[in-house]
């Protein structure tokens, strides 16, 4: 091969073989797990018990907790459990670990995981989701038995959508931002690792399989990470 690059179709970004990565950072919720748990808890569970906890209905929980969510979104904060459980007076890591067992790998997720284990690449997990959360997950799936190394944000003291979480990753991992792939189902923390220049960079379309794929135009992007093994073999493709 000539070039370890090669253009995509069009004025699209540049699309890279396999051989070009040498770094792959992963996210975990919507990317590897199925984003279905996190919703079904925060979207359904979480206004269930809070409504019984503070003696309203369902539906003025939820009222009462948008709000909460819109503020906190994006924050270390909307992803601390600690936090949650002040704010709302339930024990939010109890509650994840209550039904832990629909944690899910999204398809295809640990077929790609044993894949790239054969790549010659180093592996990283690089996860928004508190240290109690990250437990209850790794533990029902066995996911970090995929990981040479694993990085939580609440470590750094800022979420992966900041650009000094970004300073802080390359410090820690000393990874070559023009070798490195990354993958996230979140557009604002996409949006800071192309800012900090990782050359090789994956959406997300269908983080939850209980809802319609996403429409994605920033970002080259693939349903789900199974794909990436064929996208980066080298043919020609252009974004979705
Ligand atoms: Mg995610």
């Amino acid at each position: 091969m000539s070039s370890s690059l090669i253009s995509a179709a069009g004025s699209g970004p540049s699309l890279a073989h396999w051989e070009a990565i040498d770094t792959v950072l992963l996210d975990m919720d919507g990317t590897l797990l199925d984003l279905r748990f996190d919703n079904y808890f925060w979207l359904e569970l979480v206004p269930e018990r809070y409504a019984a906890r503070h003696g309203l209905s369902v539906e003025r929980a939820r009222e009462v907790l948008r709000p909460m969510f819109a503020t906190t979104q994006g924050t270390l904060d909307w992803y601390c459990t600690d936090f949650w459980s002040r704010q709302l007076s339930l024990d939010i890591a109890a509650m994840k670990h209550e039904i832990r067992e629909h944690v899910r790998f999204l398809p295809g997720a640990e077929q790609f995981l044993r894949a790239l284990r054969h790549k010659g690449v180093r592996i990283a997990l690089v996860t928004n989701a508190h240290r109690d959360s990250l437990k209850v997950k790794a533990t029902q799936t066995g996911l970090l038995n995929y990981f040479d190394v694993v990085f939580s944000s609440h470590s750094f003291g800022v979420p992966k959508e900041h650009p000094e979480f970004w300073r802080q990753l390359q410090a820690a991992l000393q990874f070559d931002p023009a070798r490195t792939l990354f993958v996230d189902d979140s557009h604002s923390v996409l949006r800071a690792a192309r800012e900090h220049g990782i050359a090789h960079i994956f959406a997300i379309s269908k983080p939850d399989t209980g809802m319609d794929k996403r429409e994605v135009t920033e970002f080259m992007s693939v349903e789900a990470v199974s794909h990436l093994l064929e996208e980066l073999s080298g043919r020609d493709h252009r974004p979705d």
